[in-house]
């Protein structure tokens, strides 16, 4: 908790100049705020009612403009310090915000994989902006709140220490009343809440098709209507409860602070009766003026508590995301691909074996004893059943993942220890799933290479068989594709794609075919982009149409995670084994039978 306390005031370092600042203005306006009240009092006593004599109007109108002035600048104060404060705390949660999202970019695939997208925006979102609205307020509040009630405590000793004492015996009893139905309050949320969810999840049980459907055909409805009534029914009791404990203490809170004031006056009397007090109508006043100032902040501190402890919930959320180290990060001394002793764009895998990093560790892994080579300019394809490891074996070139067991090298340097950066600048990969921002198409090709001039776009455009349809859309290149945009074909969106990686030009080209069924037409046109692409660069395909890699270099054909053949489609033709099989099946051609 203190390491939690430290970091957090760590956060605040960079403007721990402003910070003063805010504090001195905090601590100057609260201890203003008591002067007022001495004023009230030399108004009665002096101006207005002067002993034995008619008001004095010249002192009257000094004191009341004196009054104003006052009020004037600690108005003036507030706006100051608001600003300063509400600068800080967002300057500081704006920081956080970006050390998370930097952070979180790190993070490896599987991450991202393991990790509801919804809890990740959650905390980027709701977690800092919740620290945000705590740290801007909680900051002054502390501070502010105990100026006040140091100051009007002095005043109030200052005005007449035996009234002092009486009000001050009052204060307690409020702020225990306060504690105590915070208390029950909270408890009462907490039940609240528990029984919310467990409606909704009736609800969501009952309510939905299986669930209607179930209950229909075991005549329960009757049953589930009994239970819903009865959660309903403590739904409205705690509501209730809630409502009304608020308003007690509401209640008691007015009777008292109303009856203070009330009781001064009574011992005031007292003490003047007993000809012991230089007790003064001004006096009066103004010790009732103080003395109502005390128990806002009293109050306001109980809260600064609470809001302190949930802000150091989301406090320790938030570091429990920036903690999390990342599992691809370049190793101290780390080459560049230029300073690795083998050629670019050579790729070898050394018995690979590979398990996706939350599997469990008894099951099979997923890549099993996977080694080969891909020479420069050569082109290299793998086939084999849906799910037999083909696209993960990509995955591990440019470090999505990290191998289990065994090496992957690039270049004639083992893929760990290269600067990443540098080894993703030479990997052009063309997924199944083409992502698309939502933004402009030139935005989208720009990604690869921002600094890309408009005839490069084109030109990558018309090599990918792309050109000519984004000139037919109304804007051309500047129109809106992704999420809400234009919606592209399937076709369309991985020929942008390859467009993209011609852009990026990279030595090596990592090509996952896509499994969903094109039509004949953009298929051609899919494929001729990829063979431009393709053409002078190392390319490493998943391939499922055996008709694009007849002319591959090398053709392993893996199944559950091991290369089971290897060869030329002729070689494999005539070992007549399982790629025999598939390019029968595909390819209309008899399998061997020698
Ligand atoms: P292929 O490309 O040959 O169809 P993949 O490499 O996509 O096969 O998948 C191989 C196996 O790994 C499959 O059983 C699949 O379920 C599993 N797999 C793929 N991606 C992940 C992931 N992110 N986390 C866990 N398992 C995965």
């Amino acid at each position: 908790m203190a390491n939690l306390r430290g970091r957090v005031l760590r956060l605040f370092a960079p403007y721990r100049g402003r910070i003063l600042v805010t504090c001195l203005i905090v601590v100057i306006s609260a201890g203003l705020g008591v002067v007022p009240p001495l004023l009230v009092k030399r108004v009665f006593d002096d101006a207005l009612f002067p002993p034995g004599r008619r008001p004095v109007m010249g002192l009257l109108a000094v004191l009341v403009a004196a009054m104003i002035c006052f009020y004037l600048l600690t108005a003036a104060l507030n706006v100051l310090q608001t600003w300063l404060t509400s600068t800080v705390g967002n300057l500081v949660t704006g920081d956080l915000r970006v050390r998370l999202f930097e952070h979180l970019q790190k993070m490896e695939l599987g991450f991202f994989t393991r990790t509801r997208t919804g809890v990740i925006q959650s905390r980027l979102q709701n977690d800092v902006g919740g620290v945000s609205s705590v740290l801007t307020s909680t900051l002054t509040s502390i501070l502010g709140n105990v100026v006040t009630v140091i100051a009007s405590l002095v005043a109030m000793i200052l005005i007449d220490w035996r009234l002092t004492v009486v009000a001050v015996i009052l204060m307690p009893i409020l702020v225990l009343v306060q504690r105590r139905v915070s208390q029950i309050r909270a408890r009462i949320a907490g039940q609240t809440q528990e029984s919310l969810s467990e409606l909704t999840a009736i609800t969501q049980e009952t309510l939905s098709v299986s669930g209607v459907l179930l209950a229909k055909s075991f005549n329960r409805q009757a049953g589930e209507a009994a239970r819903y009534r009865s959660e309903n029914t403590t739904q409205i009791r705690l509501q209730v409860r809630r409502a009304m404990s608020g308003q007690g203490f509401f209640a008691i809170v007015q009777v008292l602070m109303a009856s203070v004031p009330a009781i001064i006056y009574l011992l005031a009397g007292w003490l003047i009766i007993a000809g012991r007090s230089g007790l003064t109508a001004g006096a009066i006043v103004a010790f009732t003026t103080v003395q109502a100032r005390l128990l806002n902040p009293l109050v306001g501190l109980m809260r600064v508590a609470l809001d302190v402890q949930t802000s150091q919930a989301l406090f320790a959320r938030i570091f429990e995301y920036l903690d999390l180290v990342p599992a691809v990060v370049d190793a101290p001394h780390a080459r560049t691909v230029a300073e690795a002793p083998g050629p670019r764009g050579r790729i070898c895998l050394d018995d690979v074996t590979f398990r996706y990093p939350d599997a469990a560790a008894s099951s099979p892994p997923i890549l099993d004893g996977v080694s080969f080579t891909v020479e420069p300019g050569q082109h290299v394809a793998l086939v084999g059943p849906s799910g037999s490891g083909k696209s993960t074996i990509l995955s591990l070139v440019p470090r999505l993942y990290d191998t289990t067991t065994g090496r992957v090298e690039y270049a004639g340097a083992d893929v760990r220890t290269l600067q990443h950066s540098s080894l993703v600048d030479d990997v052009g990969m063309v997924s199944q799933e083409t992502y698309l921002f939502h933004a402009t198409i030139a935005e989208n090709l720009r990604y690869a290479r921002p600094e890309a001039t408009d005839a490069e776009l084109i030109e990558a455009c018309a090599a990918a068989n792309i050109h000519h349809v984004i000139v037919g859309f109304e804007h051309g290149y500047d129109t809106v594709v992704g999420e809400r945009g234009y919606r592209l074909s399937g076709g369309e969106k991985q020929r942008i794609a390859i467009a993209r990686v011609l852009l990026k030009d990279p030595p090596v080209l990592l090509l996952d075919e896509a499994t969903s069924a094109l039509d004949t037409v953009s298929e051609r046109l899919v494929q001729d982009a990829i063979d431009e692409v393709a053409h002078g660069r190392t390319t490493l395909t998943v391939a499922h149409r055996l008709s694009t890699i007849v002319d591959a270099d090398m053709i392993h054909v893996i199944k559950d995670g091991r290369i089971v053949e290897s060869g030329s489609h002729q070689e494999l033709m005539d070992l007549d084994g399982i790629y025999a099989e598939l390019a029968s099946q595909q390819l209309a051609v008899p399998a061997h039978h020698g």
